[in-house]
């Protein structure tokens, strides 16, 4: 199958063309609807004519808007690979040069190729670069980019309802087009790709993993779980992370752990490599136990995913995991009860610390999340949140004396409440933090099925767990 490239004798090769472009469907994975809206671009290619006849406008140009690593070039691609055209490829950033006129005449060179080789997709990658809302940028370059615009607006309606070249344009920012791109004829069909979700992201991980020595039972899920907020390209990348580092420690199998250690590092770049002692160790840990401890008696919290205590290069110290779903559009509003609780996890590493070393003991390792409930505390009371709800108001007014007086004691009221309210709680649930702390001293980060397994047989929670 495959689309073939005229070529005439004595004629360029086309600078346009990819030729690796073998993709179908079936390598992009967690499209869910999207693949249907796909489908009927390849359906233009193929039964342009019913279309027409029809009467059925085939659009000149599909936008594809979504983050860096959505897999949009590759859908666009797959496009192409399905329906068996040619695909020819720029990236708008590399139509903004600096001579005028070279930017228009490459769009001009890359329609011509794609017309010569018709049926075809064109590509084009991050076309904000060149089709920004006119007016936006002034000067030379201004004017150079909009010399491009023009040309490619033209190129356009060339091939407006024709259904032999489509143009795939892919954007994060479908928001600043210039009106002009996105008129009906042109760009009028725009396609979201959302970040995958937690089936999505599994699905994703299963695609790459076709061609590598993967383990019997690698549990894909767990690490979809574990790899909330990412995309293909990061998903594609663990799987490379992980087959590599199989490969140097000469083992023959990819297992989940792998891919759970690849996903950390992806997500928070390399552990710190320097040594710790013991002692240091076992205050971190006490750091995060703490704080999971207490989250896990907030039921406004998220789940928790993981704990650990390998710190990240240009941290200090090791984290908390929340669970957070970047799939669903979320409100960042919180609720009174949330904002207590998150204010009262902050201080659980000091309430923590005072219990198990005593005041005379303390160190200062809680002190930047004693910064954090500080500032939240103070948050919640401009929110109105608190018993002086006249104090409601986004400014901190520095020069009315009276009322920073009133705002900090009101504050310090709550973080007194909440500090309380941590002490008495992890008093009650010693056993449980010093278990966490010796698994986290001994294995460096518990996951989410041992973390809820270990709170069901020591926790004295308010409430029980959420089911997951
Ligand atoms: P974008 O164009 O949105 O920046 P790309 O298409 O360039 O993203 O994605 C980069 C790589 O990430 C792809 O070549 C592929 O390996 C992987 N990838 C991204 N999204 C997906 C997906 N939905 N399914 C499979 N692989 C994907």
């Amino acid at each position: 199958s495959g689309a073939r490239v005229r070529r005439a004798k004595g004629r360029r090769p086309p600078q346009f063309l990819d030729l690796d472009a073998d993709v179908k469907f079936a390598d992009v994975a967690g499209l869910g609807d999207i693949r249907k809206e796909l489908e009927e671009i390849v359906d233009f290619f193929t039964f342009g004519e019913k279309y027409r006849r029809r009467g059925s406008k085939i659009p000149a140009g599909i936008l594809l808007c979504g983050e860096p690593g959505t897999g949009k070039t590759l859908l666009a691609k797959a496009v192409a690979g399905e329906a068996g055209v040619n695909f020819f490829s720029i990236s708008a950033s590399q139509f903004v040069e600096i001579y005028v006129g070279v930017g228009a005449s490459r769009v001009r060179a890359l329609y011509n190729e794609a017309r010569d080789n018709a049926p075809a997709v064109v590509f084009i990658d991050e076309l904000d670069a060149v089709g920004r809302q006119r007016g936006l940028i002034g000067g030379s370059g201004g004017q150079e980019r909009d010399s491009t615009l023009n040309q490619l607006l033209t190129c356009l309606d060339g091939f407006e309802g024709r259904g032999e070249v489509i143009t795939i344009a892919a954007t994060n920012r479908p928001d600043i087009l210039d009106t002009a791109l996105v008129r009906p004829g042109r760009f009028d069909r725009k396609i979201y790709i959302p970040k995958p979700g937690t089936k999505g992201r599994a699905d994703i991980l299963k695609v790459h993993s076709r061609n590598k020595p993967m383990a019997e039972e690698v549990d894909y899920e767990a690490v979809a779980e574990m790899t909330d907020g990412m995309v293909g390209a990061q998903l594609a990348n663990i799987l490379d992370v992980a087959a590599l580092s199989v490969l140097r420690d000469r083992r023959s199998e990819i297992t989940t752990d792998d891919l759970l250690e690849a996903a950390q590092l992806e997500e928070g770049g390399h552990p710190d490599p320097r040594p710790r002692s013991e002692h240091l160790l076992r205050k971190l840990a006490l750091n995060e136990a703490s704080m999971a401890t207490m989250a896990a008696n907030c039921p406004d919290l998220k789940q928790i995913q993981l704990v650990t205590i390998v710190p990240r290069m240009g941290e200090e110290k090791g984290a908390v995991r929340f669970r957070s779903d970047h799939t669903k559009f979320e409100l960042q509003s919180v609720s009174r009860q949330g904002m207590l609780d998150y204010i009262t996890v902050q201080l659980a590493p000091r309430a923590a610390d005072e219990l198990w070393n005593g005041a005379h003991q303390m160190s200062t390792i809680w002190a930047d999340t004693v910064d954090q409930a500080r500032s939240a505390a103070r948050d919640f009371v401009f929110a109105g949140l608190s018993d002086r709800g006249d104090l409601y108001g986004l400014f901190d007014c520095w020069y009315d004396y009276d009322r920073v007086k009133a705002v900090d004691s009101e504050a310090l009221k709550i973080v007194n409440s909440c500090y309380e309210r941590a002490l008495e709680f992890l008093g009650r649930n010693r056993t449980l933090v010093d278990k966490m702390v010796e698994q986290l001293v001994k294995d460096r980060f518990i996951r989410q099925a041992e973390f809820e397994e270990l709170v069901s047989m020591y926790g004295q929670l308010d409430k029980p767990l959420p089911s997951p």
